[in-house]
């Protein structure tokens, strides 16, 4: 059963990928992002909880992230997933080896899609536009984020290096060509 976590600073393409990745290899999809979103459009008190970490451009909670996806994964166990945005902390990414332990699977690998700084503002000031996203229009919310990305997130990167689990990808080129650098690496992967 593949379990694939996309990674990657905000706006390197994780969320465009991973719907086509899932689609090809029949897979979930979760975006933990897409999941508070949602609480947040439905005005739950989780939402109302999410709500100013996500205009700031800072990380919500472990503990409240990590039971969305253990939430997710009770009703989502029969095949494997593309994890997008999750997870991201060391913290999260220790809960959720635990968590997939307990169910027997494991994470196969931790794909890095590879953007640079200047490219993700542009992309995600583009996407701003379209989608409406709050965190998107600003950019000082999104330089923020990409911050928080260096400080807080990088680092998992180091987890799954450590179980020989962690791939790079070059994240620049056409939607299919990026496709295909990760075809590539989850065709090897188990
Ligand atoms: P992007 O990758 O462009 O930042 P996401 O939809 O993945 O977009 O995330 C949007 C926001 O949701 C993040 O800035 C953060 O506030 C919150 N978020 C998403 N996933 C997590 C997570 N795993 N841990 C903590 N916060 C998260």
């Amino acid at each position: 059963m593949l379990n694939i976590i996309l990674f990657g600073a905000p706006g390197c393409g994780k969320g465009t990928q991973a719907k086509r990745l899932a689609e090809r290899y029949d897979l979930y999809h979760i975006s933990t992002g897409e999941v508070i979103r949602s609480e947040i459009a439905r005005g739950t008190e989780l939402g109302k909880s999410m709500e100013g970490y996500i205009s700031r451009g800072e990380l919500a909670p472990d503990s409240i992230v990590v039971e969305m996806v253990r939430d997710y994964m009770r009703t989502h166990a029969d095949k494997g997933c593309i994890f997008d945005g999750f997870p991201r902390t060391t913290a999260q990414a220790e809960i959720f080896d635990t968590m997939l332990d307990e169910i027997g699977a494991k994470v196969s690998t931790m794909i890095f899609m590879d953007v640079p700084e200047e490219e993700l503002v542009k992309r995600i000031l583009l996407r701003g536009k379209e989608s409406g996203r709050a965190d998107d229009a600003s950019e000082e919310v999104i330089r923020n984020r990409i911050e928080v990305y260096r400080q807080q997130t990088a680092i998992v990167a180091d987890y799954y290096t450590k179980q020989g689990k962690y791939s790079e990808v070059n994240g620049l080129g056409t939607m299919d060509e990026v496709f295909d650098r990760l075809s590539e690496v989850i065709n090897k992967a188990e």
